[in-house]
Order: C-alpha cells, then sequence, then structure tokens
C-alpha cells in the first residue's frame, strides 16, 4: 500500500521544480544505445583531433551520404528543392551543411552551430633551435589554457607543411603505438621552490612551453648545431622540407592519448577536445539524422542547417570563424538557388526569421570546487542538455541572452520530444565567464540560445563528459533542427 501524500507533499510536487539525473530513469534498451553513441563518438574524436582533421571526418561521411557541394551547384547554376543536401566546405577548417526542407526559406532555417576548434599548443613560425644537447620546438600556445596542465603529458603533432615543390603534407606523428611522442618538460620539485611560490598562471610561462623534437647529434664536427640539423634531416626526408617551410606550416601539438571510459561504471568519457567536439559531434549526427537514409530520407519541413566553425577559442576571427560572412553567405546562397527571383530582402528575411541552438560545452559542477558554482544554475554531468539563457562576465558583458520567448520555444520541443535538460549558469556572478559563437548568428537577426554538454576540467589536456549527456545533446538537437 502507497503511503498517503499529506497536503503539503502535493503541493510541494505540483509547485517545485527538481532536476534529476538522466539515468534514473533510463530503460534497458536505451541504455544500449546510450553506450553504443559514445563508442561512436569516442572513435571519432580520436580521428578527428585537429579542427582539419575534424572537418575531414565530418566530409567524408557528408560525401558518402550524398551531399553535393554547394559552391559547384552555384557555378553550375543548378537549383535546389526539398530534400536536397548540401555542403561548403570552407578552407578545411570549417564547415556548414544543409538538408532544404519543404518550406521556403524565406520562412527560415533551423541551425545547430558548434565549433572544431580546441585549445592546443602551436608550433611557431621558425620554430626549431638546439640547446643544452636537445633539439626543440619553439611554440605559442592557442585558447586559453592553464600552461602547467600541458606539461609531462605525452603530446601528438598534427598539421599541415608545405615541402619546397609547394605540396601539401599532412603530418600526424604519435597517435600510432609505435610512433614516437613529443613532450614539454617540467621542472623537479627539489629546485622548484622559487617557482611553487609563483601563481599559477606564471609557474610555468607560455614562453616555457617548448616541446622536446630531439637529442642526438649528427656526426659532423664542421656542424654547428648537430642535433637541430638531426631533426632538419628526418623532417626532410619525411615530408622533404626544409627549415623555411614552417614559415607557412600549420603544426599543432594536442595530447597524445585516446578518449577513454572513465570510473567504474564506465559512465563518463574522458578526452581531449569535447570542448567543443562532443557538441560538433551530436549536431553533426542530429543534422544527418534529419537527411534520413540515403534512400528515403523524410524531408524536414524547415530547412536544416549544421555549421561547425573554427577558431572560437581564440574569438571566431578570420575567415574561417564564426564572426566571418561564412553562415550569411551559405544562406544566402541557398536563398538564391531556391526563391524565384532572389533578391537581398529574401536573405535578410531568412536570417531573421531562423533559430539556432549554439551548440557549446558549460562547466560542469565540479566537487573539488565547489565555492566556485551555484548549485540552483549550474549544469551538473548527467542531467542532460545544459540551457544557458546568458553568457558574458561580470554584469553579463559580452554576453548572448536568449530572448524568454524564444527560449520557451525550445523548452517546450525538448519537452515534446522527452528530451532532458537542465540549467546552464557558468559559475557565481563575478567568478568569471565566457561567451560562444551564439552572439554571432544573434547579430545577424537569428534567435540564438545557448545550450550544450557540461564538462568537467574544461581546457584541460583531458576533459571529462557524462555518456547520457553526450546522447542527450544529440537528441535534443535533432529535436530541435525537426521542429523549431
Ligand atoms: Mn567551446
Ligand atoms: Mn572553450
Amino acid at each position: 500500500m502507497e503511503e498517503q501524500k499529506t497536503e503539503g507533499q502535493r503541493l510541494e510536487e505540483k509547485l517545485t521544480f527538481e532536476i534529476k539525473s538522466c539515468w534514473e530513469t533510463v530503460g534497458e534498451n536505451e541504455r544500449d544505445a546510450i553506450i553504443e553513441f559514445a563508442e561512436q563518438y569516442k572513435q571519432f574524436i580520436d580521428k578527428g583531433k585537429t579542427e582539419r582533421e575534424f572537418n575531414e571526418e565530418c566530409l567524408s561521411i557528408l560525401k558518402e551520404e550524398a551531399f553535393i557541394d554547394l559552391e559547384n551547384a552555384l557555378l553550375a547554376g543548378r537549383r535546389l528543392k526539398a530534400g536536397d543536401k548540401v555542403y561548403q566546405n570552407n578552407r578545411g577548417k570549417s564547415l556548414v551543411f544543409a538538408v532544404i526542407g519543404r518550406a521556403s526559406i524565406k520562412e527560415g532555417v533551423n541551425i545547430v552551430g558548434a565549433h572544431i576548434d580546441s585549445p592546443r599548443i602551436d608550433m611557431k613560425t621558425n620554430p626549431l633551435y638546439e640547446d643544452g644537447g636537445f633539439a626543440i620546438f619553439d611554440t605559442h600556445y592557442y585558447g586559453g589554457i592553464k600552461h602547467y596542465q600541458w606539461t609531462t603529458i605525452p603530446l601528438a603533432m598534427h598539421g599541415v607543411v608545405f615541402n619546397k615543390n609547394g605540396e601539401k603534407q599532412i603530418v600526424r606523428i604519435g597517435e600510432d603505438e609505435n610512433d614516437p611522442v613529443f613532450v614539454i618538460t617540467d621542472l623537479l620539485p627539489h629546485l622548484a621552490q622559487d617557482q611553487m611560490q609563483k601563481k599559477a598562471n606564471e609557474f610555468v610561462r607560455g614562453e616555457e612551453l617548448d616541446v622536446l623534437a630531439g637529442s642526438e647529434p649528427f656526426k659532423d664536427g664542421k656542424v654547428k648545431e648537430k642535433v637541430k640539423l638531426t631533426v632538419l634531416n628526418l623532417l626532410n626526408r619525411k615530408y622533404g622540407v626544409t627549415e623555411e617551410n614552417f614559415a607557412s606550416a600549420e603544426i599543432e601539438f594536442v595530447p597524445a592519448h585516446r578518449a577513454r571510459d572513465v570510473g567504474l561504471d564506465r559512465s563518463l568519457i574522458g578526452a581531449y577536445g569535447h570542448d567543443d567536439r562532443c557538441c560538433a559531434y551530436t549536431a553533426f549526427r542530429a543534422a544527418l539524422e534529419c537527411a534520413g537514409s540515403s534512400e528515403q530520407g523524410d524531408i524536414p519541413e524547415k530547412t536544416v542547417v549544421c555549421l561547425l566553425t573554427d577558431k572560437e577559442e581564440i574569438g571566431s576571427m578570420g575567415n574561417t570563424g564564426a564572426q566571418s560572412r561564412l553562415f550569411e553567405n551559405f544562406i544566402a546562397y541557398l536563398c538564391s538557388q531556391t526563391v524565384e527571383n532572389y533578391s537581398d530582402i529574401d536573405l535578410r528575411l531568412a536570417l531573421n526569421r531562423s533559430a539556432m541552438l549554439s551548440a557549446d560545452v558549460n562547466a560542469a559542477y565540479d566537487p573539488n570546487f565547489a565555492d566556485v558554482f551555484d548549485k540552483k544554475t549550474a549544469s551538473f554531468c548527467g542531467k542532460g542538455l545544459a540551457l544557458s539563457k546568458y553568457t558574458g562576465v561580470r554584469g553579463k558583458v559580452g554576453g548572448s541572452d536568449a530572448n524568454a520567448e524564444f527560449l520557451q520555444r525550445v523548452q517546450a520541443i525538448l519537452d515534446k520530444h522527452g528530451v532532458r535538460w537542465q540549467f546552464g549558469n557558468l559559475g557565481k556572478v563575478d567568478k568569471g565567464g565566457g561567451g560562444t559563437i551564439a552572439q554571432h548568428a544573434a547579430n545577424l537577426g537569428v534567435d540564438a540560445l545557448d545550450c550544450g554538454i557540461p564538462v568537467l576540467s574544461m581546457h584541460a589536456p583531458f576533459e571529462v563528459i557524462s555518456k547520457i549527456d553526450l546522447w542527450t545533446a544529440y537528441r535534443g538537437y535533432a529535436a530541435f533542427l525537426k521542429d523549431a
């Protein structure tokens, strides 16, 4: 016999709002799907550890799924119709793709946008020097990192360099088990008395994040820098490059480790680059789902757009970042190939009636650092898709603030699809803050809301997310793309 509830208990149930762990209500079948989805994600991000690699992985799937190059379609004057699937690859570093819906573009499009760059250690343009019997790569860190976290862990070298014939060489060393890895050294505790007194942002300085490249001297007494020559010789033999070629190269050092399950229950995933590839991957999969299978897809009502951008970690600048006109141009292209007698007004109308989820990670509540979080509005690992009504620092400065009307609309869609959501405010007032790409779309007139997956140790070499949040984000983005 169930105990009779008191009036107060009934009223409490009716009037108060509590967010529970998503694991508590998940069935066995769905649990299997969650674990399987996490495995696919882990494999994907191990292959896509840089914006270029992630872009390439997405692109190859889009081509398999019969998406066509929008720029080629434009040049060929090809008109687009409902159900057509198009992409625009922007310099191999950012990507936008769409499934054309039944409604006119002028009705607006549904977008999920995420960024595919992550904090890392970039090689300088004239990187190689010799000191103390070592050849060393000089570096410049990228994004907001705690410098000290990047020392004494195995690093892999990824990127592109052009050889003297102008041929692009793809660099990827440190991912195969038989590859060598790279490392940034740190001072031994025995001699760190002074270092340990310094502030955390000073005890390993940005200029001290240089990477070991080798130590065996080239056997020739006439040569001044013998170890440097050894390394240059190896690079020359492998890629056909000389020292000069590094002036134009883009080489990134990223953690060499793979994505791994975390915890005895395997409910969490530890990996490099969850920010923001966990949202990029779920957005990508959700948008793909809207295209249906290659043979018989259900055509979405509104046009579905997935935007994957670069350079978010340094302000979304440049022609691959979200501040560029990539997205605006893409919508213009779609308008021009679908709207009769297309004019600029059609584009403005389309943008102003569009809706976007800016999919980016949020700081998960961390019991080790409880005092920076407001537990009532923080996001928690395992509690679903985190909705951030606003971002910014201090008095919400520089942030993007979603309208109540739009937030309500998104919540209603998620509720309708049984997608669990939670709050996602970044820390207590005046403890810090941040922002994402939402504001750049919002500036074009698009309704935009920040929402994403809670992450522990954001911007560290090994970030942690929950498998069920990954799954929930995927389901939430798909629901939004179909129904917004
Ligand atoms: Mn991010
Ligand atoms: Mn970030």
